[in-house]
């Protein structure tokens, strides 16, 4: 599995739509200072669900959207779209090439897209989970990440061996089952006491 591809539209200093195409093996982006490299890193982390404007080098969500320059207009909405080869089926999802969108507008609203179905964060959270994909997990190390994992609790640095070892899943499956048996057993107190009181 490999990134064949990312389209952004709208996308920080990116007005225009622009497609990155690659190909196995190494890619380098170069580029004078404040070019919009980063950019790129933003947007594969954003298209996979980062929430956090601070992390994307924002003050708020809508900074993602083109905020106009000096021969430009601001446009209303952003896209980005991140294309992966799944020929090898490394992920649980029967199709060989996976297309994740992600859109939002000025007015707050915001969608995600799987292969172009409408689909929610949780599904591609789920997709990624294990593989090293997705805006956590460690296929993306920015600026300063490698100083925040060596100075981060250790209990911190387990997630990232955890997700490395492929048991996220299982972990959060377990916290999902946990959660309902703990409402399983709330709802038999409940049943008990109405036995009770009509006995
Ligand atoms: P450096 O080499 O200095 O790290 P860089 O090539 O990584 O720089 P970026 O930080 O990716 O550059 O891009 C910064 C540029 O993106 C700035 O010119 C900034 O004005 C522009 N930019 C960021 N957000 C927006 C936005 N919402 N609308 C328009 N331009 C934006």
């Amino acid at each position: 599995m490999y990134l064949k591809r990312l389209e952004m539209s709208g996308f920080k200093s990116f007005a225009n739509r622009t497609e990155f195409k690659f190909v196995p093996g190494i890619t380098a982006i170069v580029g004078p200072n404040g070019s919009g490299k980063s950019n790129v890193t933003d947007g594969i982390r954003w298209v996979l669900g980062e929430q956090s404007a601070r992390s994307l080098r924002g003050a708020k969500m809508e900074d993602v959207i083109f905020a106009g320059s000096s021969d430009r207009k601001p446009v209303g909405f952003c896209e980005v779209s991140i294309t992966f080869d799944n020929s090898e089926q490394r992920l649980a999802y029967d199709y060989p090439e996976i297309t994740v969108t992600r859109r939002v507008y000025r007015s707050g609203e915001s969608e995600y897209l799987l292969n172009k179905q409408p689909c929610r964060l949780k599904d591609i959270n789920e997709l990624f989970m294990d593989t090293g994909i997705g805006k956590e997990a460690y296929s993306v190390i920015s600026q300063g990440k490698i100083d925040d994992i060596l100075s981060t609790k250790s209990e911190d640095r387990r997630a990232i061996f955890e997700e490395a070892a492929g048991i996220v899943k299982y972990k959060t499956r377990k916290k999902d089952a946990q959660k309902k048996l703990e409402m399983t057993e709330q709802n038999l107190t409940r049943i008990h006491d109405l036995i009770h009181e009509l006995e």
